[in-house]
């Protein structure tokens, strides 16, 4: 067992329980939002960009 987490996308240390880095996917939980949930709705949407959802990390 390693407490090494290192984001998948990224590749920036991931300060999260390992439970939870499992449940995103080995990524930070805003790097597992534009992976798989970012432009679901709008496909190719730049990263810097609102995608509409409560929990994107460019909403402001
Ligand atoms: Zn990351
Ligand atoms: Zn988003």
């Amino acid at each position: 067992m390693s407490d090494d987490q290192t984001c998948q996308r990224c590749g920036e240390t991931v300060e999260l329980s390992q439970e939870d880095f499992e449940l995103f996917e080995r990524m930070h939980p805003d790097c597992f939002h534009y992976a798989f949930e970012h432009d679901v709705n709008k496909p190719g949407l730049a990263e810097d960009e609102d995608c509409g959802d409560p929990a994107c990390p460019s909403a402001v």
